[in-house]
This record gives structure tokens, C-alpha cells and sequence, in this order.
């Protein structure tokens, strides 16, 4: 069919299309919602809030991250500059901030295994930048509802805050996680808790879908993250979805040791790296969930061509991806053109995808 055609015949909102993504269902297009981080600086300029305030402040943050819906035709709003929001609130102190980098945890809550006992779950009415962060997803929730666009925000899942995340070092929790299994776990519990308070608070301010970060998930091994892991994220996704809201998660690791696992953890889709082959997730995948990702926001999304952003995009499309994104967070040198190129690609060959051929 005419691809002309294709770009003025969006039969479902970004939301309905997004939703039934998630659920496996037909769409008209791939989904062009973006789970992962959105805040570029040819955005800040734009819209006048920029890094370290739109990490800081909410009315900034709504700003920031409405601008990627408004000058790039993303079709979603994402909240949340970085991953360090939990561990901040656990007492962490952050610092390199700076407009072009997210900033990052120079002290993280727990250094010694004593501090374990003393770490609490944090109360997102009064920790960290917990407050302002909710602030933006209720400036965001009324104009997400108009422009029938899902609200993203990230939470961080037990063993992320357990491994980094500002609560560890890794280096420091890598080896706690081989010699001191008791601690780890009471660790993976408090992170357990703090999970679903965060997701509570979110879901209420009006968040309604969860993106769920392990960022360092596939650090461990197939076994470890049966025996230890497995069954606390399993409980975090079904109490995440008891709530009402979609569940995303997401490992930046090539996760493929263990994405076998994952698509057995009960969550609507994986944010796939772009260190996994699309292709090869779908078969590991198979029609157990849905895939989003994965065009490279390290080295296509920064330094190549808009052309080129548009072939990675096609070849996600074709490898069986059902949200048009990158693997991971859009770095903030990414040029604007780039983020529109994904978006354009999307809308000129989404018409290819899984979910649309259904
Ligand atoms: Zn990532």
C-alpha cells in the first residue's frame, strides 16, 4: 500500500495502540511510545528546561519530558531522568550535575554491610526527589488524558537496587552477592518494599505504565537469578499489575542468559538492549510477550545519519519488535533529527510490524 496513505490513516490514539501492544493485541502501526529516558539536550534548549533542574524540579521535569511528545512525535511521556531516584532516597548523595550527562551517585546509601540494617524504606511524600517527581506525573496525568498518551515512570527492581542504582557500589555488592547470601537478601527485600511504595505512589499521581529497571539483571547467573532473584520480581510484577498498571522491564545487559526467565516473570513486554539481536529475542520470546527496543542509542542514535536511524528502525520492525524505541535510555548528545528519524520510520514502515500483520 501507498506508504502516504499509511501516515494519515492512525486509526488508534498513541494510547490504544500502545496498551494493545502490550497486550499482544492487533494494531494499526508499530507503537512509537519511548519507556525508556527521553531527555535530549536539542530538547532543552527547545523547550527551555534542561538537566540538573528537569531532574530536580517537577514543573521543569513535566516540561522536559512532554517536549519529546510535542517536537519529536514520541507517544508516550516519560518521567525521570535517571535511575538514581530510589537510591537517593535512601540516602545516596549524587553529584556531577551537569545539562549533557544525568548525574551520578558519588556516595551510594549502603557502603559498609552494617548500613544494611540502618537502611529504611523511603517515604516518597518527603524523600529525595521522590516529592517532585510525583509533581510531574500530576502536572503530566490531566494532558496525558487529553492527548490519550501513556505516562512512564521507572522503578527500580529489587535486585537493581540491591547490585547499583546509588543504594551499592557494584563492585562492593557483586561480591556481597556471591559470599554474603543473608545480607543480600534482606538488602533485596528492603529493595522489595521500596519497589512497591515507589509504584504505589506513582500509579496514584496518575503513572500508567511501570517501567521496570533491572538494569543489571543479567550480572548474575541463569541459576542465581532462579533461585534468588526470580520469585521476589515475580511478586513485584504481579503486585505492580494488582495496582492497575502496565509493567515494562527492562535489563541494559545482553540479557540472553537469562531472558528465557524473564518472559516467564509475568510482565507485559521486555525493553530489549541493543546488545541482544531483536530477531534473536523474538525467538527466545516466542508470543509470550511483547518486545520493545532496539536501535542503538550509544552509536546509531548519536552518531550516524538520520538514514541510518531509519534502517535500524526497519530492521526492529521486521525482527519483531512491538514498541519502536531505542535499547535504552536516548542519551542526551542525541540530535533531535534522530529521535524524529526513529519516530518517521516508524510511521512510514510500522504498518510491517508483528502486532499489525496480526
Ligand atoms: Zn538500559
Amino acid at each position: 500500500m501507498d506508504e502516504k496513505l499509511h501516515l494519515m490513516s492512525d486509526e488508534m490514539s498513541p494510547r490504544e495502540r500502545f496498551y494493545a501492544s502490550l497486550e499482544q493485541n492487533p494494531v494499526d502501526r508499530v507503537s512509537l511510545a519511548s519507556p525508556t529516558q527521553t531527555g535530549i539536550v536539542d530538547l532543552m534548549d527547545l523547550c527551555g528546561a534542561a538537566f540538573p533542574d528537569a531532574i530536580r524540579e517537577g514543573e521543569k521535569m513535566a516540561k522536559l519530558a512532554w517536549a519529546a511528545h510535542e517536537y519529536a512525535g514520541i507517544e508516550s511521556v516519560r518521567i525521570q531522568f535517571t535511575v538514581l531516584t530510589e537510591g537517593e532516597a535512601m540516602g545516596a548523595v549524587l553529584g556531577k550535575w551537569k545539562k549533557k550527562n544525568q548525574p551520578v551517585a558519588e556516595k551510594p546509601a549502603v557502603v559498609t554491610l552494617e548500613d544494611i540494617d540502618r537502611l529504611k524504606v523511603p517515604d516518597p511524600k518527603r524523600d529525595g526527589r521522590m516529592p517532585e517527581i510525583l509533581k510531574a506525573a500530576r502536572i503530566l496525568a490531566p494532558r496525558c488524558e487529553k492527548e490519550k498518551l501513556p505516562l512512564i515512570a521507572t522503578v527500580i527492581t529489587p535486585l537493581g537496587l540491591t547490585l547499583d542504582a546509588g543504594v551499592t557500589d557494584p563492585m562492593t555488592s557483586m561480591l556481597w552477592f556471591k559470599r554474603e547470601p543473608e545480607a543480600v537478601e534482606k538488602l533485596m527485600k528492603i529493595g522489595y518494599e521500596t519497589g512497591i511504595v515507589w509504584a504505589e505512589a506513582l500509579i496514584d499521581a496518575g503513572v500508567d505504565t511501570i517501567f521496570l529497571n533491572g538494569a543489571l539483571d543479567a550480572s548474575i547467573t541463569p541459576d542465581e537469578y532462579r533461585d534468588r532473584v526470580f520469585p521476589i520480581h515475580q511478586r513485584t510484577v504481579s503486585k505492580i499489575k494488582e495496582m492497575g498498571a502496565y509493567v515494562v522491564y527492562h535489563c541494559c545487559m545482553d540479557a540472553r542468559p537469562v531472558l528465557p526467565q524473564l518472559v516467564n516473570l509475568g510482565v507485559h513486554a521486555i525493553s530489549v538492549s541493543e546488545l541482544v539481536d531483536m530477531k534473536e529475542a523474538r525467538e527466545i520470546a516466542g508470543d509470550k510477550v511483547a518486545l520493545c527496543g532496539n536501535v542503538d542509542p550509544t552509536y546509531t542514535l548519536i552518531k550516524e545519519p538520520p538514514e541510518k536511524v531509519k534502517e535500524a528502525a526497519r530492521y526492529c520492525i521486521d525482527a519483531g519488535t512491538d514498541v519502536l524505541c531505542p535499547g535504552c535510555g536516548y542519551g542526551p548528545k542525541t540530535p533531535l533529527e534522530n529521535m524524529k528519524a526513529l519516530v518517521e520510520a516508524g510511521r512510514e514502515y510500522g504498518h510491517n510490524a508483528r502486532l499489525a500483520r496480526k
